[in-house]
């Protein structure tokens, strides 16, 4: 072999050998007894993709949230949570107070989600009771619902743990023996966590009147920091983005964080298609062939 043609080899070499590895890092996070299926922070996603997901309403913002994402032709996952901000339980949850913007996530091509129905930490809870913080707030989205209720089968754990935080192995394991068999975990990116939740601005909080004062600097030092926040990192990796229609800066911030991600090239998708992109599968099946 010429020297010339040596050099072409390798060149054709590196380039496989490089393409191989980058496959291989598409799926890297194999099913663990500490990982049950799902996306974990760092797990290599679709380019150019982000996952919109809106944690713990429906509340009194997710009506104009899902106006926004109409008008922009755009498809979100929302976890849902039955008695996120009455632990007592007394008088209706927001699967009651909000059915219709239950309705209309599912008319409109939303996904939902399963966020448990008291959000509780679940990794302290005991096997029983993390199967009824999921499954009774499946129950009641079925009241809520009737037949037009989709089963949840994609969950996200209360403040992402045990995943989100450090915790030992053994606490990883515990929990993921037993959703795995609850649905396919979704967790976020980290670096496009919103920060949201966080703190809550003057007039924002859920029980406010509609009187919100939008003007407010607190208000809105909160909404640029959401925005830079989530839009730092979208250089065109894929990311899955956390936010809390639970706030009112959410709504307010949404439009322009849409726009710019789309100015940059970015697709929107479900966490199903995300499913369906790593496993091939729907969540639903996956579950199944368990
Ligand atoms: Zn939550």
């Amino acid at each position: 072999m010429k020297r010339k043609s040596k050099v072409y080899y390798l060149i054709l070499i590196i380039l496989f050998t490089g393409t191989s590895i980058y496959a291989d890092q598409i799926h890297s996070r194999e099913e663990s007894p500490a990982y049950p299926k799902g996306y974990y922070t760092g797990d290599m996603l679709p380019e150019k993709t982000a996952y919109l997901t809106f944690d713990d309403g429906p509340a009194e913002w997710t009506g104009s949230i899902l106006d926004t994402l109409k008008k922009e032709d755009v498809k979100a996952t929302f976890f849902v949570c039955a008695y996120w901000n009455n632990r007592q339980m007394k008088g209706l949850s927001s699967f009651q107070k909000h059915t219709g913007s239950l309705q209309r996530i599912v008319k409109e091509g939303h996904v939902l989600g399963n966020h448990t129905y008291g959000h509780d930490i679940i990794p302290f809870l005991s096997p029983e009771k993390i199967r009824q913080q999921f499954n009774y707030n499946q129950i009641l989205l079925n009241k809520a619902l009737g037949e037009d209720a989709p089963e949840m089968t994609i969950i996200r754990m209360p403040q992402g743990q045990p995943w989100s935080v450090k915790s030992s192995e053994s606490r990883k394991k515990y929990t993921g023996s037993i959703v795995r068999d609850l649905g396919i975990v979704a967790m976020w990116t980290k670096e496009a966590d919103s920060t949201d939740s966080w703190d809550w601005a003057k007039g924002e909080w859920y029980k406010s009147t509609p009187k919100v004062d939008r003007d407010n600097p607190s208000f809105i030092k909160k909404r640029d920091r959401v925005y830079k926040r989530v839009l730092l990192n979208a250089d065109g990796r894929g990311i899955v983005i956390l936010m809390h229609d639970t706030h009112l800066v959410t709504s307010e911030v949404l439009p322009a964080v849409i726009k710019e991600l789309k100015g940059r090239g970015y697709r929107f998708d479900t966490m199903e298609d995300f499913v369906m992109w790593k496993y091939g599968k729907s969540s639903k099946e996956l579950i199944r062939t368990k």
